[in-house]
């Protein structure tokens, strides 16, 4: 995915990162799950959640939010950008925690092109750190 032509503040990745996780099972997110989850307040959680709607990347229906299919890709470049890092990180010395946080800053910036450079250097890992899938967009 082309990710020039949508970019996102910090705020709206960790939005991004709850919804897919706290959505996993059947049910939808409310708000007030997702204003709790980001501790924010459920209208600052509304602000975001409008403007993720308007890069197309998020959807309401009958008070609950979804990812879009634009939002589960954005959701998996971010995941695969981290995972990346993360070996990265860590293979040159930071601890796994460090790391992880670190990345959480830029994970959301960098496009799945560069992830890719970084883990054919690596020697194409097929986990994280924290023993956990990388998975190519679109390999799922
Ligand atoms: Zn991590």
């Amino acid at each position: 995915m082309d990710k020039s032509n949508i970019t996102l503040t910090k705020k709206e990745r960790d939005c991004i990162i709850i919804l897919k996780r706290i959505s996993t099972n059947e049910f939808p997110v409310k708000l007030s799950e997702l204003s709790k989850a980001l501790n924010v307040k459920p209208p600052t959680a509304l602000e975001l959640v409008s403007r993720l709607e308007k890069k197309g990347l998020v959807k309401r229906s009958k008070g609950m939010i979804l990812l879009t299919n634009e939002g589960r890709v954005m959701y998996r470049n971010i995941v695969y950008v981290h995972r990346v890092f993360e070996n990265f990180l860590v293979e040159c010395g930071l601890d796994l925690e460090e790391a992880c946080e670190k990345i959480s800053n830029f994970d959301y910036i960098l496009d799945e092109k560069i992830a890719n450079l970084i883990r054919n250097r690596l020697g194409m890992p097929s986990k994280c750190p924290h023993g956990r899938e990388i998975i190519e967009n679109g390999k799922a």
